[in-house]
């Protein structure tokens, strides 16, 4: 399989180049040339496969010129052998909404079933190719966490992360802080989430830096994290939907990482009716889906801080494939962007992507509500980010046919969910000491040489 940039359709490159690089040296994100498609028996056959099987499948089509299928096969179950669930995700029900829990890793949020997965693609690539690497990374508190643990303890490889300091939960930070091993490197930002992602972007940017540490990333615009989170939507699917029968997902979005490979999903075959944006007061996926223009604002610090993003990154992949791939306009509405601070799309593109997707957004107040609501009336807790989830279908007047993501563990926001239900959920036994052990951080102030001079003292 072949990739392009949506910035520049005349070049290709490899799978090991999308993996490798994150991002396409043109600033723009890397997209397969051609999406493979499963027909209605290709579905016949994928319904009666485990969740491994099924991942080691769909992961296959995308990086076959890297990979063989048995080390895919061999990369799939390492990565899931430690979730608590056999079958990687749980799915359960609340009143008519199907709950797709998807927290059952090692950091307790979605993140973990794509970073597992890029933790051992790492090492098998980095061994075939003799490689060092060091990967940087921005987090809005679970990215982070899911990356350190993946990457924690091995050869080849560290990883820098910048969290915005005090902006994220305790338990957030505690994960990537008390791991102890010694290619783990966390920096506190004097920021919020937009900033660390801006200068993530802009090491990126800096070819000289980049190149002296072979600096690699593994934020939401990675591609392979997109692809292994396609394959939850086609498990749910099986589990839930009737035979050809069209479901809607509900998915609590920042970035628009994750509601982005349901899209390629539903390209891929699957029956798919809508994807809803779900978004906190960072409404930014709201005003674009509904009038049209991308416009981001300033960031607002909500009960849901993963999704306190106003630069929704993946959703450029987005327009390139409802402008057909033209990627001289794509580059044009990313110039705009960046010098009017917004772009407005065309009614015959935007009517492109009303067909598929919904958003609508939570306030503070309704996301607090709606976990206490499913408390009272269920006696389940749920995380804000997931009520906001919960919470849309019901101003959308959605009854039928549902599915809600399930993106973190309560225990991983306790402080909310208890001031709601007064209710202390409980984290996994052998995630307690988390609460105990030391932690490691250095705090840095927004700034890139300094941030520059840290890595490269600890590389
Ligand atoms: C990252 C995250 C989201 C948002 O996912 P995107 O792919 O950035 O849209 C939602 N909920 C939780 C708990 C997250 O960690």
């Amino acid at each position: 399989m072949e990739y392009l940039s949506t910035r520049n359709i005349k070049k290709t490159y490899s799978f090991k180049d999308v993996f490798l690089k994150g991002l396409a040296p043109d600033g723009g994100l890397f997209i397969p040339k051609k999406i493979p498609f499963y027909s209605k028996e290709d579905l016949k056959r994928l319904k009666s496969l485990t969740y491994q099987e099924l991942a080691s499948d769909i992961i296959l089509k995308f990086c076959s010129d890297e990979f063989n299928k048995n080390e895919v096969n061999d990369i799939v179950n390492t990565s899931y052998k430690n979730f608590r669930t056999s079958n990687v995700v749980n799915i359960r029900k609340i009143g008519k909404i199907n709950l797709l829990e998807l927290f059952h890793g090692p950091t307790l949020a979605f993140k973990d079933i794509a970073m597992q997965v890029i933790g051992n693609m790492y090492e098998k690539i980095l061994k075939k190719n003799d490689l060092k690497i060091n990967v940087v990374v921005a987090t809005s508190g679970d990215t982070g966490a899911a990356a350190v643990n993946a990457i924690r303890d091995r050869q080849n490889i560290k990883i820098f992360v910048l969290h915005p300091h005090n902006k994220i939960s305790d338990i957030q930070r505690k994960f990537m802080t008390t791991t102890n091993s010694k290619n783990v490197f966390n920096i506190a930002l004097e920021g919020n989430f937009d900033d660390c992602q801006k200068l993530v972007k802009s090491m990126f940017a800096d070819k000289k830096f980049n190149n002296s540490i072979n600096m690699s990333g593994v934020n939401s615009i990675n591609w392979t994290r997109i692809v292994i989170q396609i394959v939850y939507y086609f498990f749910c699917y099986f589990k839930v939907a009737n035979q050809d029968e069209k479901i809607n997902f509900s998915v609590p979005t920042g970035n628009f990482g994750d509601i982005y490979a349901g899209y390629v999903a539903k390209k891929m075959g699957l029956p798919i009716n809508k994807l809803i944006a779900a978004t906190n007061t960072n409404d930014i996926l709201k005003r674009v889906i509904k009038s049209g223009s991308y416009k981001p604002e300033k960031v607002l610090h909500t009960i849901s801080p993963s999704m306190d993003i106003q630069v929704a990154s993946n959703f450029e992949r987005l327009i390139f494939d409802i402008y057909s791939g033209n990627s001289d306009k794509i580059s044009k509405l990313m110039k705009l962007l960046q010098e009017k601070g917004e772009f407005k799309l065309e009614a015959t593109e935007l009517k492109k992507i009303q067909d598929n997707f919904l958003s609508e957004s939570l306030s503070e107040n309704e996301t607090k509500l709606v976990i206490k609501e499913i408390y009272n009336q269920e006696k389940i807790l749920i995380d804000p980010h997931t009520a906001i989830g919960i919470g849309v279908l019901k101003k959308l007047k959605f009854k039928e046919n549902i599915v809600t993501l399930a993106t973190a563990h309560p225990a991983k926001f306790y402080n909310v969910v208890k001031n709601e239900t007064q209710v202390v959920p409980e984290l996994p036994a052998n995630l307690k000491k988390i609460l105990i052990d030391k932690e490691n951080y250095k705090k840095l102030p927004n700034n890139i040489k300094v941030v520059q001079n840290y890595i490269l003292e600890k590389i």
